[in-house]
């Protein structure tokens, strides 16, 4: 790309300054056409610089502590010199009409912290959307120096599923009545988790311990024979920072295990199949004959048509 095909946010963006990355997630997060296009070109420019930051996933639910956690491993790395990028992705934020999820006022040390930046949810749109949206803006942040991207995902939904796929490990938060929370947790989540985190350890030391067996021995149930990386439990509390350098330091066990390239890949192949169901989907809806759709389903729930007979007469051209 020639230089005066350059986007300029990308030159400002390169050098670290704030505003040129926050505006262009905005540019990227807007629906409008044009931006789409401008966007990607954007995208396209800054990938090359982009790839060279350790990706962290969190969930946990409502209550657990993943604010103050964030903003706890946030600052100790901020602190040690990392510049740490705090994205979320909360697509009830839509709902509610403000994002809550990556909240500045939720992480009070780390919103000021002059090596760390805090964007909150893109709000409006579909999971799909949201989840498009954040995982552009990693490769902004990455491209803009930040060398860890800590992606908070509220612990409902399917937005776990998300953030999984975007991020080279996933961190599951978790309570100290591990008894009651292994029961809540939904095992879906859990097959995700690649850490699990017993927060709140200074309420109850006994308790955060027993959990701690606990989530351990289910990990273990889950992880298959010859994984290269056996899912850990962890204690820590989010509030006097005890733990938090250990959580750190599986985090770096967990990459020297992993081939975290090959990983990438895999999700940016699922991406991209993702991405073009989706358009071939809307494709094929915006072409297909409405008419003959309506009988062909007709003729299918009425059992005249098999479903395969259906879909057949309904892609075959006619003859
Ligand atoms: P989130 O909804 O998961 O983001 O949870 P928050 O980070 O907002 O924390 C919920 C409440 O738990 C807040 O009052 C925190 O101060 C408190 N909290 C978070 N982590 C800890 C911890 O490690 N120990 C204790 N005692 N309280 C904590």
């Amino acid at each position: 790309m020639t230089a005066a095909s350059s986007h300029p946010l990308a030159s400002p963006l390169r050098q670290g300054q704030r505003r040129a990355l926050a505006r262009a997630i905005t540019l990227i997060e807007s629906t409008r056409p044009d931006h789409e296009a401008e966007a990607q070109r954007l995208l396209a420019e800054l990938l090359p610089h982009a790839g060279k930051s350790v990706r962290v996933g969190l969930t946990g639910v409502p209550g657990v502590g993943k604010s103050t956690f964030i903003e706890a491993l946030g600052v100790f790395l901020a602190d040690a010199g990392h510049r740490v990028a705090v994205l979320a992705v909360d697509p009830s934020s839509a709902r509610s009409g403000g994002s809550i999820m990556g909240d500045k006022t939720r992480m009070p040390r780390l919103t000021v912290h002059p090596n760390a930046f805090i964007r909150p949810s893109p709000s409006g749109g579909t999971l799909g959307g949201v989840s498009r949206r954040t995982r552009e803006a990693i490769t902004l942040c990455e491209a803009a120096g930040y060398d860890v991207l800590l992606v908070e995902t509220v612990g409902v939904g399917q937005s776990e599923t998300q953030v999984a796929a975007m991020t080279d490990l996933f961190v599951l938060l978790t309570l100290p009545n591990a008894g009651d929370e292994l029961q809540g947790i939904k095992r879906g989540i859990m097959e995700l988790a690649d850490l699990c985190v017993v927060n709140k350890a200074d309420t109850d030391k006994e308790a955060a311990t027993r959990a701690q067996t606990e989530l351990t021995a289910a990990l273990k149930l889950l992880t298959p024979q010859g994984a290269s990386w056996r899912p850990r439990a962890l204690q820590a509390s989010a509030l006097t920072g005890a733990g938090i350098p250990e959580v750190w330091a599986a985090v770096e066990a967990y990459r020297q295990a992993v081939d975290i390239a090959a990983k990438r890949r895999a999700q940016t192949a699922l991406w991209f199949d993702d991405l073009l169901r989706e358009a071939a989907w809307r494709a094929f809806q915006s072409g297909v004959d409405a008419e003959k759709l309506r009988a062909l389903r007709a003729e299918v729930l009425a059992g005249t048509l098999t479903p395969v007979q259906g879909v057949r007469a309904l892609l075959s051209p006619a003859p």
